[in-house]
């Protein structure tokens, strides 16, 4: 039976490299995006190219009717298969200091990270726990574990989603569905590119940004039956940076 892995925000980054990584799993991978067509066309190509299989399924995860359209309209075109793999991955930045944050850059944040994370999440658990089998893995943040100044808004969220990996963890885990999280530190992406890398690879102890490739790698660890007792729990990779 073919197994589906679906990675929200899977069109560029670190998402990319987890899709990219899963179909070389084995697993067929549904790569959601929010606007980007054309950086999620060449992902799935790539994965093609590779010899693995996906497809696209566009939907923003901040709008709680339209990410219940798109997985329901999935569900309607699969109706003996599921999604046991989930990779809420979707994620911006929007900085300022809190003094300054506009409700708008909090609520985007807060949206795209925390409320994405409920409402992929809700939807696809039940299938899931049907079939006593699934793996979510959340990629949180470095910025959720310590908070970083000018990122209330951004630590909050994946402080929070941490929060509630570790309560669904429990709610599940009878179930044979595992939930865990991963807070990576500075990693080569769209989202870092306006960062000053050569002062802030200095306070990494590796001296160096991660991976996307890296990223993926300990994902592709956290979904395999090798990782079937490991739940609950959030596995930091940021080249020895706290
Ligand atoms: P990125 O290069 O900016 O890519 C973000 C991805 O998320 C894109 O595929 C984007 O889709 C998608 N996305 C954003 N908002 C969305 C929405 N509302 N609905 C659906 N998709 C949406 O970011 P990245 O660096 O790869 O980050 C991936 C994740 O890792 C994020 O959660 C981020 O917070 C986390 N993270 C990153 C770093 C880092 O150093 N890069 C460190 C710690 C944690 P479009 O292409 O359509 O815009």
């Amino acid at each position: 039976m073919k197994k589906y892995a679906l990675v929200t925000g899977g069109s560029r980054g670190i998402g990319a490299a987890i899709a990219s990584q899963l179909a070389a799993d084995g697993y067929h991978v549904i790569i959601n995006y929010r606007s980007n067509a054309e950086a999620a066309k060449e992902t799935l190509q790539a994965i093609e190219a590779a010899g693995g299989e996906g497809e696209l399924l566009p939907f923003d995860v901040t709008e709680e009717h339209t990410v219940d359209e798109a997985l329901e309209q999935w569900e309607e075109r699969h109706p003996d298969e599921y999604i046991s793999v989930l990779v809420n991955n979707a994620g911006v930045r929007s900085d300022n200091l809190m003094v300054f944050m506009e409700t708008e850059q909090w609520n985007r944040v807060m949206g795209a990270s925390l409320n994405g994370f409920f409402f992929v999440t809700r939807r696809l658990l039940k299938n899931m726990i049907t079939h006593r089998n699934g793996r979510i893995v959340n990629i949180a943040s470095l910025s959720g574990l310590k908070g970083l100044p000018g990122q209330s808004n951004y630590s909050a969220a994946k402080a929070a989603m941490i929060g509630a990996m570790k309560a669904l963890a429990q709610e599940v885990a009878l179930r044979k569905v595992t939930v865990n999280a991963v807070a990576p530190g500075f990693i080569h992406s769209d989202m870092t590119k306006d960062l000053n890398e050569a002062e802030l690879k200095k306070t990494v102890p590796m001296h160096r940004f991660g991976e996307p490739q890296e990223v993926a790698d300990l994902v592709s660890f956290l979904v395999s039956p090798k990782a079937s007792y490991i739940t609950g729990q959030t596995i930091s990779i940021n080249g020895g940076l706290y």
